[in-house]
């Protein structure tokens, strides 16, 4: 067996793992690291990307549908798209082989050495990694670990030829006629919406009462329109249960909310149910780390493990399960370990929906800061009285800019947005949270026009109680 020692080993190379490598590259610490299934991880390879590139399809082909069912804004299509849902993979997997080639190219230049293959951990510091060329043992002063997480499988629902996950759903040759989608968290709803705009019969199950739970009502009411508008029945407050085959089709049986048995056919079961820490399989239970509740590993405010020099980033140390934490938290252990002062402690961490209409959210609903007892003022600012939303045909889909404030000095505690492309708000938002802004500083702001930040900024007058596309609340 050959053997290796560096001074940080970094072990999975999704958005938590390559960013540490870099930075440790750059910061001239000699790094290793490893993953199995491809530099980029699960954002890279079969999550973020993937997912943003067939939703981004699946909009230009209902967007086409559209114009060939009838001339609007004077554009019309003599015959309807065609779909070749092949192709369409196809294209997905080139932007995505274009992205991890190039991470693989960032890597090299910060002098970091990739290693493809399976690790294991003998001890906290020794590793083993299982490669096609046989094994390699490296030691290492510090290890980083991040491993990231895998989907949530229903053991009455096992993943097969029918019953999907995200993964498999990025992937499909086919479009699936009818499409019955188990949880409408993010995953769950970016995808089912994706194939109702590609024409599948799309039905959700889902098991609260109500979808994107972490959501209040009135941020999900714009997506809840756009289901029904678009014929998707949800059904809420069901427990799927399990699965039989009939003449080809899957028949997905569930409890209703009355407790009753139901079934429902389908092409395909998308099983989008949660994801889990990735803890199996790579010695972690040789490593003596402590985790929480058993299902991520405990770190603090600076990611370290309860092991000396053991650190660990990203979904494998809990919510939220989003790229851009891991990132953060990646960048800065590397430069915890040159010597570097930091911790992790972000006022709040932006979250994306990309959904039909697009949720943003960052910090406190108004529900979330009355019960950590604050007093609070809100302002919310329609879209539709945006000109930018109106020119790009958005104004009717409920969409709006909501800025939650502390009542006493007007401190920005959380900004809340659903509707076309608010997404690309997300950074403004956490920017003003982050650098804690108060309603003024907004309103202060010189905001672009024609744009949708002009919604964050008439939020934030419409809480002070002078906007001007609008109407002034009443007092
Ligand atoms: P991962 O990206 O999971 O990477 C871990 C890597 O480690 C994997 O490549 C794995 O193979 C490897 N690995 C694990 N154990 C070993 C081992 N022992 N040896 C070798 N390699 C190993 N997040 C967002 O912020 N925005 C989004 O829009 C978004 N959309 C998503 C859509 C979908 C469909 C999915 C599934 C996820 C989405 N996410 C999104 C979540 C995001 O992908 C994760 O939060 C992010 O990838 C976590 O990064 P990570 O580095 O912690 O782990």
């Amino acid at each position: 067996m050959q053997t290796r020692s560096c001074q940080v080993l970094i072990i999975g190379g999704g958005p938590g793992g390559y960013p540490a490598a870099i930075r440790a590259g750059q910061l001239g610490l000699d790094t290793i690291i490893v993953d199995k299934h491809g530099l980029g991880g699960t954002c890279l390879n079969r999550g973020c990307i993937p997912s943003k590139a067939m939703i981004h399809a699946a909009t230009k082909y209902e967007e086409m549908s559209k114009h060939a069912e009838k001339d609007e804004l004077g554009i019309s299509l003599a015959e309807a798209p065609k779909l070749d849902m092949g192709k369409l993979v196809g294209w997905k997997d080139g932007i995505v082989s274009k992205l991890t080639g190039g991470v693989g190219q960032l890597i090299k230049a910060a002098g970091v050495e990739h290693i493809s293959g399976w690790a294991r951990f003998k001890d906290a510091k020794t590793c083993v990694v299982d490669t096609d060329e046989g094994e390699i043992e490296i030691t290492a002063e510090h290890v980083v670990l991040a491993t990231g997480s895998v989907e949530v499988e229903l053991p009455f629902l096992p993943f097969g030829d029918k019953v999907i996950g995200s993964t498999d759903a990025l992937d499909l040759s086919e479009k699936p006629e009818k499409l019955v989608v188990v949880g409408a968290g993010y995953i769950g709803l970016e995808l089912g919406i994706a194939f109702r705009k590609l024409g599948s019969e799309v039905t959700f199950i889902e098991a609260s009462d109500g979808i994107l739970p972490l959501y209040d009502k009135e941020i999900t009411r714009p997506i809840t329109m756009w289901l029904k508008k678009h014929k998707v029945a949800v059904n809420l407050s069901c427990k799927a249960k399990g699965m039989t085959e009939k003449g080809g089709m899957a028949v997905l049986e569930y409890e209703d909310a009355k407790g009753e048995t139901q079934s429902i056919e389908a092409d395909k079961i998308l099983v989008a149910v949660g994801r889990k820490a990735c803890l199996d399989g790579w010695g972690v239970e040789n490593m003596g780390l402590d985790l929480v509740d058993g299902r991520f590993i405990k770190v603090d405010d600076q990611c370290r493990t309860g092991m000396r020099n053991v650190w660990a980033i990203g979904d494998v140390v809990g919510e939220p399960l989003l790229a851009h934490k891991a990132t953060a938290q990646g960048e800065m252990v590397a430069e915890l370990i040159a010597g570097h002062k930091r911790v992790f402690d972000p006022v709040s961490i932006a979250a994306v929906c990309f959904t039909e209409p697009e949720v943003v959210g960052v910090g406190l609903t108004p529900d979330e800061a009355k019960a950590k007892g604050e007093e609070v003022i809100t302002g919310k600012f329609p879209l539709a009285a945006s000109g930018r939303y109106l020119s790009m045909e958005a104004g009717t889909d409920g969409g709006f800019v909501r800025v939650t404030a502390r009542e006493s000095d007007h401190v920005i505690l959380g900004i809340h947005a659903v509707g076309t492309h608010v997404s690309e708000l997300s950074g403004e938002f956490a920017l003003a949270i982050e650098m804690g802004a108060r309603l003024e500083d907004i309103a202060g702001t010189i905001h672009v026009h024609p744009t949708l930040t002009e919604g964050f900024l008439e939020s934030a007058l419409t809480a002070l109680g002078h906007p001007i596309h609008i109407s002034a609340p009443k007092k």
